[in-house]
């Protein structure tokens, strides 16, 4: 396969299906290296005029032809999927992820295109008999905003383009100024597959995406990113009372029974936390196991952690990158040294890994408790505090001691009986001996309390970008 040269290639934004001029640049840094590696373009909050206006410009032909956008969206899935050998290593050198994952990342945004080209929108004929006709539309908003944050940032742009378009919105898309570079050129790929001004992504540092929210243009705001700013969002959506989708944080337990065999669950248990270096919205953040088993699990949660290869995305055999960003990378450092303070045991990991970049080994403590900071806020990151409980009824309740609700999972040999607890966890999703298992085009994904509002994917996600229409009147059979 032969690989683009990322450190070669200009980056623009894409406005009506081309370049969009802009007088300024930022820095984008590898996270392998910590260096500077390539620019990208500022776009100002003033020019997103111009955007919007194509967006709407475009959403008028586009509202209107639906097999069109079936056909349309199935072409650049194609596209999408022929274009991985470019996308995938401008996804290495921003995000930091391994070649592999970046792959699958471009991958499953063409299956998710694929899905949603084929998904209905079902017509809903409520009544239509000798007296009335009733029926219930699903029409499209306008134009949407969609802000997406640095840890998967084409698959979460995707659940947003794809259902967006295929309900027939017109979209744009701005993606975190840690991460601008892929979606810059996924927009790009797919110039001349999509009709101009259906899809434009602008990339520019902050206040841009608050912009991206107060224009009057845009219906919906369809965001993912942390709870502190998506509270803002919802705060300026709601002068306009534009329609909100809000994807936000996590503290995502996972619940360890007694008869759990530790052999089997505790390499599927540390890939669930420790997945893309922990920065999963979705990544276990904190296991409790019961007494029983939790000494067990430690050590062998221990041994994965110190087996595991951290490396440069691009070198082989990389299963672990580094940390995004500097302020994660600091976060982490801080989350780690508060616990230890606090009398917290370092089973493996725990420090800086001593090279160039923001690589932190992977780490699993012991000893740690609700009122930790590591235990009750969001790590997003390579560490991992495993507590123990002693009956169902403590462990229930510390999952749902949390503000967030995102996902849960209950592990044990007995899957009727996890599935019996798991009723009981506030969260959007519980898996049953795995963790994420949901995670599915078909199916809705979304958190419970300050993990969001609404939800993504599956049809459920493709309403979300719809307005019910009722239209009713006489009979249509006289
Ligand atoms: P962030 O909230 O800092 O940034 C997210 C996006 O919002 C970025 O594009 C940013 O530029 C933009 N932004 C910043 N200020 C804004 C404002 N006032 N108005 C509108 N947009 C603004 O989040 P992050 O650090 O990029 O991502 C990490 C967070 O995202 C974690 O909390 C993680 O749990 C969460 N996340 C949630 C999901 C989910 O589906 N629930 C998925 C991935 C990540």
């Amino acid at each position: 396969m032969t690989l683009l040269d990322v450190s070669a290639t200009q980056f623009f934004a894409t406005s009506d299906g081309k370049d969009l001029a802009t007088d300024a640049t930022f820095d984008v840094i590898n996270p392998s290296t910590g260096q500077v590696f390539a620019q990208a373009p500022s776009v100002t909050p003033e020019q997103l005029d111009v955007v919007f206006a194509a967006a709407n410009r475009a959403y008028r032909d586009w509202k209107r032809d639906e097999g069109l956008r079936r056909t349309v969206l199935l072409a650049a899935a194609v596209a999408v999927e022929a274009a991985v050998d470019e996308l995938a290593p401008i996804l290495v050198a921003e995000q930091g992820k391994p070649l592999g994952d970046a792959r699958n990342e471009i991958f499953a945004a063409g299956a998710w295109l694929r899905y949603f080209s084929e998904l209905e929108v079902p017509r809903e004929i409520i009544r239509d008999d000798a007296e009335r006709f009733e029926e219930v539309y699903r029409r499209p908003l306008g134009v949407v905003s969609a802000i997406t944050p640095w840890n998967f940032p084409i698959t979460l742009a995707m659940w947003k383009i794809a259902p967006a378009l295929r309900a027939g919105n017109t979209i744009v898309v701005k993606p975190s100024p840690y991460t601008p570079l892929t979606t810059l050129a996924l927009a790009r790929v797919l110039r001349g597959v999509l009709p101009d001004g259906v899809l434009n992504v602008i990339t520019g540092p902050d206040p841009l995406g608050a912009a991206l929210v107060s224009h009057p243009i845009p219906r919906k705001v369809s965001f993912t990113g942390s709870t502190a700013v998506g509270k803002r969002v919802a705060v300026a959506a709601a002068e306009d009372l534009k329609r909100v989708t809000l994807e936000l944080g996590g503290n995502d337990p996972a619940i360890i029974l007694k008869d759990a065999n530790v052999e089997d669950v505790a390499a599927r248990l540390f890939w669930s936390a420790f997945g893309n270096n922990g920065q999963i919205c979705l990544a276990v953040k904190r296991v409790s196991a019961h007494e029983d088993v939790q000494p067990a699990l430690v050590e062998a949660l221990g041994e994965l952690a110190r087996k595991a290869r951290v490396d440069d995305g691009m070198a082989d055999g990389a299963q672990l990158g580094p940390l995004n960003n500097q302020p994660q990378f600091e976060r982490i450092k801080g989350l780690v040294s508060d616990a230890v303070a606090n009398g917290a045991r370092v089973v493996s990991g725990g420090h800086v890994i001593d090279r160039p970049g923001y690589f932190y080994s992977p780490t699993i403590l012991d000893n740690v408790n609700d009122g930790f900071r590591v235990v009750n806020e969001e790590q997003f990151g390579p560490v991992l505090p495993v507590m123990a409980f002693r009956d169902e009824a403590e462990a229930i309740e510390r999952a749902n001691n949390s503000e967030y609700g995102l996902t849960a999972s209950v592990w044990s040999a007995d899957a009727d009986h996890a599935a019996a607890l798991a009723s009981e966890i506030d969260s959007g999703q519980v898996s049953i001996n795995s963790h994420g298992g949901g995670v599915q085009k078909h199916l809705p994904f979304g958190g419970h309390k300050w993990s969001g509002i609404g939800v993504e994917n599956g049809p459920w996600g493709l309403a979300s970008f719809t307005e019910l229409q009722v239209i009713s009147g006489p009979s249509r059979l006289k």
